[in-house]
């Protein structure tokens, strides 16, 4: 026996403490170790001067998007009244164009410094966890705590009744929350998308081979949340192989969390989940991946930063603030050679707790798919925070194809309301500054069929597989 333990001893709880004190595995030590060495070298990284000239391009030239997401359209403001006119109407007209002027000394400006944001354990919500420990809050003037959340209805309640100030939501949630789907209606905001691409199909084990989705009738499927894009994409994807998925198959809401294990129960045949649950399951040896929803609609919008209208006009400073940060942090996440010590940061335990390895194959894009193949895809988790219009408009599409929504939908008055771009244009239109109106819509492309934010109705009808 040695000194250390003592098994035996009745009268003595048996520690098993890591070394360092702390009653942790020498594991989970470890894992803490890195994600400390891969924090300083982000930070490193971040106070270089290089980064800080590309993260304030990166942040004025996503303000200036959001205004002008069409370049033909910003090419002719910018011609027709000049760079400096345009620099003016743009600070002047943006509530969050303020934050480019707002120097870091000007704290005094901030009308809330403590603020509570929730999120879901997941890599979706990668800008808005790292900002934490990397810091980018606290450079804003803002005591930010990241509270993890068990599910995404907890979300949605913590912010109607605002326990939360901002929140990591599914970007179809405010738009839901706004008009009272399966709540109260309280109008909430998409500040900015925080995640593109980023989902997967995955499929237990047992089915792998059997890829064909036809033969997939009577499967049960895990999806996070009604209104997610990840219910939007399964019923889509499920349509297009001629099964309907109110009829044909079964699916439940499962927090992402609980997704790995009830795969493996066999509770469900797959899910359409977010990451790193899908990679989780190779890793697990469970499941594989069918297909990752890039395949299905590349460039798609995931998840989004937003709070409630009513917070961004209490504490509009603090809101720029915020953005500032999490925009920052987006830039540091778009670049894929930071993608390798940002899964380092991020995997712990009070952020994603999961295995480093499996947060790493997500963001890097270097996987294992469960089918004995290693892909090689970078752009399987992109953050790009473009909240665009026409986005929304898709989303209110679907949700009224699948019966969410009953009746007439004025789709570009609630997309508008809910995707935080608009507001400047109103003022640009009371200002007389010439701004064209449509230009946050763009076509998109889902399984190689278009989709034209003009003629939404024309599009529903489109569907053969239907409820309204
Ligand atoms: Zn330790
Ligand atoms: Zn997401």
């Amino acid at each position: 026996m040695t000194q250390y333990f003592d098994p035996y001893d009745a009268d003595r709880p048996l520690m098993l403490k890591c070394s360092c004190g702390r009653d942790h595995t020498v594991a989970e030590h470890q894992q803490e170790l890195a994600a400390g060495q891969a924090v300083t070298e982000l930070k490193r990284r971040s106070e270089t001067a290089e980064f800080e000239a590309y993260s304030n391009e990166f942040i004025e030239a996503t303000l200036v998007k959001a205004l002008f997401p069409q370049d033909e359209v910003r090419r002719r403001f910018l011609r027709a009244v000049g760079k400096s006119t345009a620099m003016a109407a743009i600070a002047s007209v943006l509530p969050v164009a303020s934050l480019q002027a707002m120097a870091a000394q000007d704290k005094g400006a901030l009308e809330k410094k403590d603020l509570k944001i929730g999120f879901i354990p997941i890599t979706c919500a990668t800008p808005l966890i790292m900002a934490h420990p990397l810091g980018f809050y606290s450079k804003q003037g803002l005591n930010v705590e990241v509270t993890k959340t068990a599910g995404w209805a907890l979300i949605r309640d913590k912010m109607i009744n605002k326990e939360y100030d901002a929140t990591h939501f599914l970007s179809p949630m405010p738009l839901a929350i706004s008009m009272g789907l399966g709540s109260n209606a309280t109008p909430m905001n998409v500040a900015t998308i925080q995640n593109i691409n980023g989902q997967a199909i995955t499929m237990s084990i047992r089915h792998k081979n059997n890829r064909d989705p036809k033969n997939w009738k009577g499967f049960k499927f895990g999806i996070p949340f009604d209104y997610s894009m990840h219910n939007f994409l399964l019923r889509y994807f499920l349509a297009e192989h001629g099964l309907n998925p109110d009829t044909d198959v079964q699916l439940r809401v499962i927090a992402p969390p609980e997704m790995v294990a009830n795969l493996r129960a066999g509770n469900i045949d797959g899910f359409l989940g977010p990451d790193p649950f899908n990679q989780r399951a190779v890793y697990d040896e469970i499941g594989y991946l069918h297909t990752l929803t890039k395949d299905l609609w590349n460039g798609h919008p995931c998840c989004a930063f937003g709070t409630s209208t009513e917070f961004i006009q209490k504490n509009p400073n603090t809101f720029a603030a915020l953005y500032r940060a999490v925009l920052t942090s987006a830039a540091m996440a778009r670049d894929p050679k930071n993608r390798e010590l940002i899964a380092k940061v991020i995997a712990p335990a009070q952020y994603l707790n999961q295995p480093e390895v499996v947060v790493q194959q997500v963001l890097t894009g270097k996987y294992a798919d469960g089918l004995g193949k290693i892909q090689n895809v970078p752009d399987r988790a992109d953050f790009d925070p473009m909240p665009w219009q026409s986005m929304a408009v898709w989303m209110l599409t679907q949700m009224q194809r699948w019966g969410y929504i009953k009746g007439e939908v004025n789709y570009k008055q609630i997309a508008e309301k809910v995707f935080l771009i608009t507001d400047a244009r109103k003022h640009m239109k009371d200002l007389d500054i010439p701004f064209e109106a449509g230009a946050a819509y763009k076509k998109h492309k889902i399984m190689g069929k278009e989709f034209d934010p003009a003629k939404p109705e024309a599009y529903l009808k489109s569907f053969a597989i239907r409820k309204a």
